[in-house]
């Protein structure tokens, strides 16, 4: 019998995609075997001969359709024909791996459809034939691997699947991360759903509304404040359902409390439709209405302003808090890390499974700003992590005002930089806000499962220019073309909403003057707000308003108390095996515990922080070196010589000890500077110090001093007690490690907003450093720290020192000197004043006072009028100074000193000439006009005074 040809096709599981044509052949062979090409009739010769056989004997037949149309036979052995078998299955999987890497370049993620070529070829291996797959190949079912799929399926259905997941308006970015785990679950959840939400008609209905709000907001203030600045959302509407979703699900989650940051853009709706800010309170700010806070200060534009507020969710309230952010877009990254990390401290949640951060980015300032990529490498180190961070860009493809992404970035996306994190990035088209609240789902699942980064890029466009102001077609003439014509994405869902019968006109209209006349009604729009304040969950700031400069605080420490302290700190683990030099450090500390040596300043500061620490005030010590000290004094951390492990003394002093965490920073200095503002805005209880290496590297955060800390309070009301500790000194190291740019702290300073400090004794550190948090007087703190004085036989200190007195804002002359022979006063800040006392003393110059003034900022006029008086035959005073004229405090203060020292006297400089960098790169040359400079101050002739 002759075999059939449905029995000749099961044989083989390759024919499949030649079956209507090897069908037509054998029945063309059976009726004349001389009509098929010679090929195929030996192979129908011999299957019929040999009859059909167990499988791995039978032989088998491939054909290929010619280019000139006629066919060809190729007949294989059976192992052949499983390796080719193999070599497809190989190319589908291969071809799956493609969309789930490249998808998201192919993903309908662009509302605009721009098709903005971005520096990357097409990914061409999304194309079948790319892997010799052809439509031949189509009907055939394949192994679908690891997709979260059936597990065979048609080649056909396969690619419909990878184009239903990976290229429709979702652009999933995850097959970067390295860990598997991380991968499968992602893929669990975008395949295995099909990468859809299932929503029902009243969920839908709720998006809709949620849009209604967004869009109505902008509407309404267009319409009311014409021409005013608002940095609309319009083109982004689907921001507004995304966070109500996002916060709902945090809720669910057990998240208690967000901190978000977000640039202007969208930020006044997010304001009212999220945070519950009163509607009125903005129409107010809009019509010039609206008071200071505390009636003092400059204040800030509306679209720069914070607010705190508390929600009402499913797993119970949630409280809010939206960052104050200046202009500079991305700077409010690391302070929302930073005060999410006090906020966690706070509530012992050291997995960042109560608190959750959530940044708002702007597309062509994610992909520009190196702040971005500092507070990224932060988000998983020890001293910085909050367990992941929620990132969402707002991507309207413009930057700036007019910067089109081609000229904006180098990558493809704007959000490459997460990838170096390994978050995962999910690009998201804006106009599909079903898919929008899919991924928002998704994306906070994951950082609550693996406590990482994750990337929401939301694709949208800009309805309006870079302000309401602009006209943008005069730069993107294309663009505007197309979004003129677009409708809203309110329109365009609540069209596909009518469609689906879940809502008529009348209703989508309903929406929209319901809306409105929340807004006229002056009534709050957003969802689950509660109106009471404050919050359960806030700190009291109350306790650390209106205080005074110069109040005093017992910043003294009991001789007993110390003696323990030091017992404690000294008192090393078994086996802990300190390096030689470190071990020496630790012994001459026993001596000064023991008071049979002098405290130095390691000593004296080790001392401020345990004596907090056990007086409940949390530490947090962070920045570059910091664990050792730059300059080998402090030795917070110790380094065990046999296995490297570190052991850290001011954790261990008592089991009901405050926290203590001393970090050696990544090395950046903006975004920790800005994580350390953060945390310490968030929590008046800690010492919050952040310390350069040499203080000139707090130039990489200048936008964080004058951003946040110089002017936060006087723009926001925020309170904010960060101290700054800047390695400062004239060594004869060249031009970068001298200065920690004084003059600029002081140029900042206005209506008591900081305090600069100099201190040259280790007593005075450590009254400083307890002063800045015993007091309630919370005002940043800067102080010019010292390098050579770390060690200097002179900067020493007595125990007594430590166990009473304060910090002395000025300190007087210290020798026996008489003050009726007196006839120069040489005032000064920092190391010089060693140098001028050893020359004085040397040459015995007994007619000169130094004084030295310990904080420069607020002045302490009275101080100084009051000591001047002590030398009624001074005819002139000398301001001696290391830094350049232009540089250092000269400047900034002359005028304080001139009026201090009253008219009869006369006021000289004595210090370098101004210069255009800080120091000579000559230690030499640096020598000679040190000591030139000191020898003016103390002897000089000048020729004119000030
Ligand atoms: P938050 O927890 O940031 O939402 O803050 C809650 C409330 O505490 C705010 O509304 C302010 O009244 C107050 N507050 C928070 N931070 C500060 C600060 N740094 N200085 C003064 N008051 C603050």
């Amino acid at each position: 019998m002759k075999p059939s040809f449905k029995a000749l096709l099961e044989s083989s599981h390759l024919y499949g995609g030649n079956a209507t044509f090897i069908e037509e052949l054998y029945d063309q062979y059976l009726e004349n075997p001389k009509s098929v090409a010679e090929p195929w009739r030996d192979f129908f010769d011999r299957m019929q001969g040999e009859g059909l056989r167990d499988r791995s004997h039978q032989p088998v037949i491939e054909s290929f359709r010619r280019r000139d149309g006629g066919a060809q036979v190729v007949v294989r052995t059976a192992g052949e024909m499983d390796a080719r078998a193999a070599e497809k299955q190989a190319a589908v999987l291969r071809l799956i791996n493609a969309w789930r890497v490249r998808g998201h370049q192919k993903a309908k993620i662009d509302p605009l459809d721009l098709k903005q070529e971005l520096h990357e070829p097409p990914p061409r291996d999304l194309d079948p034939l790319f892997h010799h797959l052809t439509e031949q190949d189509m009907e055939t079912v394949f192994n679908t691997g690891s997709l979260v799929a059936p597990e065979r399926m048609k080649l056909r259905d396969i690619i419909d699947f990878c184009v239903e997941v990976y290229g429709g308006t979702i652009g999933a970015e995850y097959m970067h991360i390295t860990r598997t785990p991380e991968k499968r679950w992602i893929q669990a959840r975008l395949e295995g759903s099909r990468a859809k939400l299932e929503l029902d008609s009243g969920r839908r209905k709720a998006l809709l509304e949620r849009l209604t709000a967004a869009e109505g907001l902008e509407r309404y203030l267009h319409s009311k404040y014409v021409g005013q600045k608002r940095f609309s959302l319009e083109g982004g509407e689907s921001l507004i359902p995304m966070l109500d979703e996002m916060l709902q699900r945090a809720g669910s989650h057990g998240i208690k409390e967000t901190a978000l940051g977000m640039a202007h853009r969208g930020r006044l709706n997010v304001l009212v439709n999220i945070l519950g800010k009163s509607p009125r309170d903005l129409f107010e700010e809009f019509e010039g209405k609206k008071k200071k806070e505390n009636g003092k200060g400059s204040g800030d534009v509306k679209y720069h302003m914070g607010f705190s507020s508390d929600m009402e969710t499913a797993g119970g309230r949630l409280h809010l808090a939206l960052g104050f952010n200046p202009s500079h877009l991305e700077i409010i990254n690391p302070v929302i890390e930073g005060s999410v990390r006090a906020r966690q401290q706070r509530r012992s949640d050291h997995t960042g499974k109560q608190v959750l951060p959530i940044l708002i980015h702007g597309d062509a300032a994610f992909a520009g700003q190196g702040v971005v990529m500092e507070t990224l490498q932060m988000s998983n180190t020890r001293g910085y992590t909050t367990g992941g961070t929620v990132h969402i860009v707002i991507n309207n493809q413009v930057g700036f005002t007019t910067s089109n992404p081609v000229d904006s970035r180098s990558t493809f996306h704007c959000t490459e930089v997460a990838k170096m994190v390994q978050a995962p990035i999910f690009h998201v088209n804006g106009d599909d806000p079903e898919a929008v609240l899919f991924i928002t789902q998704l994306a906070l699942d994951y950082r609550m499962e693996f406590g990482k980064d994750v990337v929401i890029d939301l694709v949208c466009y800009r309805r309006h220019g870079h302000n309401e102001a602009d006209e943008p077609s005069a730069t993107q003439p294309m663009m505007y073309k197309i979004i003129r014509q677009r409708p809203t994405t309110r329109q365009l869902y609540a069209e596909s909403l009518i469609e689906d019968g879940v809502i008529d006109k009348a209703d989508v209209e309903k929406m929209v003057t319901d809306y409105r006349d929340t807004l006229d009604a002056g009534k709050l729009a957003a969802r689950g707000i509660v109106p009471s304040q404050p919050s359960e969950f806030s700190v009291d700031w109350t306790p650390y308003l209106g205080h005074e400069w110069s109040d005093e605080g017992d910043t003294s420490v009991d001789a007993s108390r110390l003696r323990q302290l030091a017992d404690k700190l000294l008192d090393l683990p078994e086996g802990l095996e300190l390096h030689p030099r470190v071990a020496r450090i630790y012994s001459d500390r026993r001596k000064m515990a023991a008071g049979a040596a002098p405290a130095d300043w390691g000593f004296a500061e080790t001392m401020a922080y345990a004596s907090l620490l056990t007086e409940g005030y949390p530490v947090r010590l962070s920045g570059q070196d910091c664990g050792r000290g730059t300059f080998f004094h402090r030795h917070a951390v110790l380094h065990n010589q046999k296995d490297g492990v570190g052991y850290i003394p001011l954790q261990n002093l008592a089991e009901d000890q405050a926290h203590f965490i001393v970090i050696d920073s990544l090395l950046s200095e903006e975004a920790v500077m800005g994580f350390e503002y953060g945390f310490a805005t968030a929590d008046p209880h800690s010492l919050v110090i952040w310390e350069g290496q040499f203080g000139d590297f707090a130039n990489g955060a200048q936008v964080v001093i004058d951003q946040f800390i110089s002017s936060g309070e006087s723009k926001w009301g925020r309170l904010c007690g960060l101290a700054l500790f800047l390695p400062h000194g004239f060594e004869g190291q060249g031009p970068e490690h001298s200065s920690a740019r004084l003059e600029r702290y002081l140029q900042l300073c206005a209506e008591y907003n900081m305090q600069v400090c100099v201190p040259t004794t280790p007593a005075q550190i450590f009254h400083l450093i307890r002063r800045q948090v015993v007091r309630k007087y919370r005002k940043p703190l800067v102080v010019m720290t010292p390098k050579s004085l770390l060690r200097h036989k002179l900067a020493i200190s007595s125990l007594e020192e430590l166990t009473s007195g304060q910090y002395q804002v000025i300190i007087d002359e210290i020798d026996d000197i008489d003050a009726a022979k007196v006839r120069r006063v040489v005032l000064c800040a920092g190391k010089v004043y060693y140098d001028l006392l050893e020359a004085r003393r040397s040459s015995e110059i007994d007619d000169v006072a130094i004084v030295r003034m310990e904080q420069l900022y607020p002045f302490p006029r009275e101080a100084l009028v009051k000591l001047m008086k002590r030398y009624p035959n001074a005819k002139e005073a000398v301001w001696c100074q290391e830094e350049p004229r232009n540089q250092g405090s000269w400047y900034q203060q002359r005028h304080h000193y001139k009026i201090c020292i009253g008219n009869k006297r006369k006021l000289y400089y004595a210090g370098r000439n101004a210069s255009a960098s800080p120091a000579v790169g000559s230690f030499a040359e640096h020598a000679a006009q040190q000591q030139r400079l000191v020898e003016k101050a103390l002897a000089g002739k000048f020729d004119t005074a000030e």
